[in-house]
């Protein structure tokens, strides 16, 4: 049983958080998005904690001493539902439609079990939630080739799922130092993506259930984060640039949040331009929702995770940001913003 230690709430789009502890005392926390229309977004972690130390990660620092977790399904499935009901357990909204976007804390490729889990009990999910439809979404950093067993899953159970891969350079020396964790070269991931495409394009089942919750029918996606003097050269817009007029991948810039030594590029509308021009794919900018409680790709409460080394400063800094966003999420909660 999960005890949950608060529900925040972004001022600026009404994105709420809910974040909950494990009897063994492991964090899961959820974002519950409110960015689509004709969808409730629900992003989410595959990990209690992540070690993969990813240099842009809000959540990586080399003075914690802690392991990598999978979440369980059991408790997977308990804090799903949780952030989408009030205290009385009456859903926050009445849409049909939900986006399970695994974008929060673990990379999604490391703990397969639970998405292949969470496929097998969509039924009872929907069931349990009160959604008709179910989408899903993955945005991988691909240390490995298991993308090939993502792919095997996704067709066995005709699941509608996007597949994200988070390049954020496209030079192979510069990616393994941002990206510690990697294994594969750029062009093998490429080559891993253009596969997954081929390989459910083919589905005319899954296709038809993907086109109901996206506008092109193209379920894979590069995703870059321009952060100054790391990854926004000249010569990395190059080499992307070529690889992307040549793997035809769509691109999405994703508005970086600074972390200290590391500040948001002032290139990207150059970028833009650039690569449209010369690439001819589609290319997208994007500030993800949630900024003011950590909800995106990246970005956490730090605190829940780093609490054993956090300075008073930073203490007094969570309780202020605590104090600023949470709220209590009863039948009289007024989701406007
Ligand atoms: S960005 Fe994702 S994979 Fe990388 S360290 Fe953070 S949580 Fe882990």
């Amino acid at each position: 049983m999960l005890k949950k230690i608060g529900v925040f709430k972004d001022h600026q789009d009404g994105s709420l958080k809910s974040v909950f502890v494990s009897g063994e005392k492991n964090i899961i926390e959820m974002s519950f998005l409110f960015n689509k229309p004709t969808m409730d977004v629900l992003c989410v972690p595959t990990h209690h904690f992540c070690n993969l130390g990813c240099k842009m990660c809000h959540l990586t620092n080399n003075r914690l001493n802690k392991k990598m977790l999978s979440i369980s399904y059991r408790n997977f499935e308990e804090a799903l539902f949780k952030s989408v009901v009030t205290e009385e357990a009456i859903r926050l909204t009445e849409n049909k439609k939900l986006l399970i976007s695994f974008m929060g804390v673990g990379e999604p490729l490391l703990n397969l079990e639970l998405i292949e889990t969470l496929f097998k009990k969509e039924e009872k999910i929907k069931k349990l939630l009160g959604y008709e439809k179910i989408s899903y979404a993955i945005s991988t950093m691909m240390p490995n080739d298991y993308v090939l067993k993502l792919t095997e899953l996704v067709r066995q159970y005709h699941k509608p799922l996007k597949l994200h891969f988070s390049l954020h350079t496209p030079i192979d020396d510069e990616r393994r130092d941002l990206i510690p964790s990697t294994r594969l070269q750029v062009e093998e991931a490429l080559v891993l993506l253009l596969h997954y495409r081929h390989q459910i394009q083919k589905d005319e089942n899954i296709m038809s259930a993907y086109q109901e919750f996206h506008r092109t029918d193209d379920p894979i996606e590069i995703h870059y984060t321009l952060i100054k003097g790391i990854n926004d050269g000249k010569r990395e817009l190059e080499i992307l640039t070529t690889l992307l007029k040549q793997y035809k991948i769509p691109i999405k810039f994703i508005h970086f949040n600074p972390k200290s030594g590391m500040e948001v590029s002032e290139s990207e509308k150059k970028w833009v331009e650039y690569i449209q021009e010369k690439a001819d794919v589609r290319v997208k900018t994007y500030t993800p929702p949630g900024r003011e409680i950590g909800s995106s790709c990246g970005e956490f409460t730090k605190h829940y995770y780093h609490e054993e080394i956090e300075t008073e400063e930073e203490k007094e800094e969570y309780l202020k940001w605590k104090k600023e966003h949470e709220v209590v999420l009863n039948k009289s909660y007024k989701r406007q913003f």
